[in-house]
């Protein structure tokens, strides 16, 4: 199983290092969980020196593709190795909506990345509208060809796909059970990489989606920024 934090844009410095020493004395001794955390850039150092004596792991929340070059406001994927960070979430469904990520400019984030030596948490998932309009297989099915396209048999390996459906994230609402089972089959039949679900994932609802059999973890935004949310959906994942 695999738990991942999205923080999006929360937690300054300050405030990523007292929430990472309530972590590390919370998920002490836990097993049968991978844990990662994704703050944002300027608390990646902070992060990454307060859980070195962990087995939590940082990534970014998304990086560009070449090593360096005239790319202002841009961030590279060996830049952020350099710093110890070990992956980046790439194409999260707010890149997509706000910021204008397509399946090409996420294709070209997760090879570099890749090659940078980097493990990579790749999002996908329909819309409200696109679910509506029964078009959900073929959407997923769309992003996730767009990824493969571009991961070289060795790094798979590090590779893993978060299924969240766009209407699920920061709703409160959440795929059921079934939903997300079926678009989890779907995405390991494209791909056979592990499969986090995320879209308003909470203490109370992590046990019966972790119990698919599909779902090998689940990226969590929201409940990612409370110390006691995060930790009882790790020690849930850890029994599931
Ligand atoms: C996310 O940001 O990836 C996410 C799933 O958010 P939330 O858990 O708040 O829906």
């Amino acid at each position: 199983m695999l738990i991942a934090g999205n923080w999006k844009m929360y937690k300054g410095p300050n405030e990523t290092r007292v929430f990472c020493a309530r972590l590390r004395a919370r998920l002490h001794h836990l097993e049968g969980v991978d844990v990662i955390v994704c703050p944002p850039y300027p608390s990646l150092h902070e992060a990454i020196g307060m859980l070195a004596v962990t087995e939590v792991a940082v990534f970014a929340q998304n990086a560009h593709w070449a090593e360096d070059g005239p790319f202002t406001g841009e961030v590279s994927p060996w830049m952020l190795r350099e710093l110890g960070v070990g992956g980046t979430l790439i194409a999260h469904s707010e890149r997509r909506q706000l910021f204008g990520e397509t399946d090409e400019s996420a294709a070209l984030r997760i090879e570099g990345s890749l090659d940078a030596g980097l493990h990579v948490i790749a999002c996908v998932g329909e819309t409200e509208d696109e679910r509506d309009a029964g078009e959900t297989e073929a959407v997923v099915r769309r992003q996730v060809e767009a990824i493969r396209t571009v991961v070289e048999d060795e790094n798979l390996e590090r590779l893993a796909i978060a299924y969240e459906p766009v209407w699920a994230i920061g709703t409160g609402r959440t795929a059921t059970p079934e939903q997300a089972e079926e678009a989890h089959a779907l995405i390991k039949g494209l791909l056979d990489v592990p499969v986090l679900y995320g879209g308003s994932v909470k203490p109370e609802n992590a046990s019966e989606l972790l119990s698919q059999p599909n779902v090998d973890g689940a990226l969590v935004g929201g409940a990612s920024l409370e110390v006691e949310s995060f930790a009882t959906i790790c020690e849930v994942a850890s029994r599931s």
